[in-house]
Order: C-alpha cells, then sequence, then structure tokens
C-alpha cells in the first residue's frame, strides 16, 4: 500500500466498522464523531491498522462490562504553542484530535513509559505482540502529530492523537 491524501474522519469511520463487530455486547460502544475534514499523507491501511489496535487494546482491558467512548473533533493549537518543535514562530492552527477512552484495567504507573517500546506487552502469549502501540507512534509521529496517554489503574485509559492538515507543497 501506498500513501495517499485522504480524510483522516473516512479512515477513522472504516476502522469502527471493523472494530464493531470485534466489539462483546457487554461493551457499550460510544461515537462521538464531528463533520471533521482533516486531510492526511499516509498509507490509509496502516492508519486503519493503528486505530484499530488502539479500540483492540481498549477491548482487552475491558474485564467484564465497561464502556469505550471514541470521539473526533478540531481543537485550536495557539500561536507560538509547542505542539510541534519543528517551527516555534508557529501561527495558531487546527488539528484533529482523536480520543478513545476505555474504563477498563488501565495500566500501572511502571508500565506506562514503556507501552510504545516494540515487544512491550503485559499479555499472555498469543495474545499479545507488544508492537501495536510502537506501530501507532510511528504512524502518529510520520504525519507529524503527537500522541499521550492518561490511565489509572482500575478506572480506565485514554489515548488522545493530535493529527495537523497535510500542507500540500508549492
Ligand atoms: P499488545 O496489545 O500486543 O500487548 P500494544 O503495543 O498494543 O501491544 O500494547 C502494549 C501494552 O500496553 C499492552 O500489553 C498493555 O499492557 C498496555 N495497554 C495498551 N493499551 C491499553 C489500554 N487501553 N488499557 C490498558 N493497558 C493498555
Ligand atoms: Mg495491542
Amino acid at each position: 500500500g501506498g500513501k495517499q491524501v485522504i480524510n483522516l474522519r473516512d479512515i477513522l469511520m472504516e476502522s469502527l466498522a471493523f472494530v464493531k463487530p470485534l466489539t462483546p455486547s457487554s461493551i457499550d460502544l460510544r461515537y462521538d464523531i464531528a463533520p471533521v475534514i482533516c486531510m492526511i499523507h499516509a498509507d490509509p491501511v496502516k492508519v486503519q491498522q493503528s486505530i484499530i489496535n488502539l479500540c483492540t487494546n481498549a477491548i482487552q482491558a475491558i474485564e467484564r462490562t465497561g464502556t469505550i467512548s471514541i470521539s473526533l473533533k478540531n481543537i485550536e493549537i495557539p500561536a507560538g504553542s509547542d505542539f510541534s518543535t519543528a517551527n516555534p514562530d508557529q501561527p495558531a492552527r487546527t488539528v484533529a484530535e482523536l480520543s478513545i477512552a476505555d474504563t477498563g484495567k488501565g495500566i500501572e504507573e511502571g508500565d506506562l513509559e514503556r507501552i510504545f517500546e516494540p515487544f512491550f506487552t503485559t499479555k499472555e502469549v498469543g495474545q499479545g505482540t507488544g508492537l501495536g502501540l510502537a506501530e501507532v507512534y510511528g504512524v502518529v509521529s510520520d504525519l507529524g502529530g503527537t500522541i499521550s496517554v492518561d490511565s489509572m489503574p482500575d478506572a480506565g485509559t485514554v489515548f488522545i492523537l493530535r493529527i495537523p492538515e497535510h500542507k500540500t507543497e508549492g
């Protein structure tokens, strides 16, 4: 697969169509998807795999019942903010914010700094390779975006991806 210019929202909708049938009925899957247009230059398959991995992790983190909340919206990044270190004189701009939150078992504080490392997994053999979040990190970085995580053991986890719009050159 190659890179193309495509709306992140369209990739998200396709990913969710894939995730829906994988979600046990004991999990309440909620979406709040704004009519955002965020054109990105990416291999859509890789972006889709990343979103599916974040959702699969959320499903696996929920032991019995729980909620997964997925939202997409635009947010304003103020001028001169350090969202991207590429240009400190950057004017204010809008980025897409994709949030995937679950009410699952959470991540131990000692594991938080390791989850993006390739092959880091807390899952049983055959359940996880530990490559998912490393791949997500690579895809987001490649788009000039950021990923952050906030988690509390026994309460849940939220991953927040901020993705800038692709700028056509010339
Ligand atoms: P894998 O899913 O194959 O284990 P990932 O790279 O996707 O690999 O995730 C690495 C680890 O991060 C997981 O094994 C788990 O410990 C932790 N993790 C990721 N997402 C979540 C989540 N939503 N809730 C709890 N733990 C998570
Ligand atoms: Mg995973």
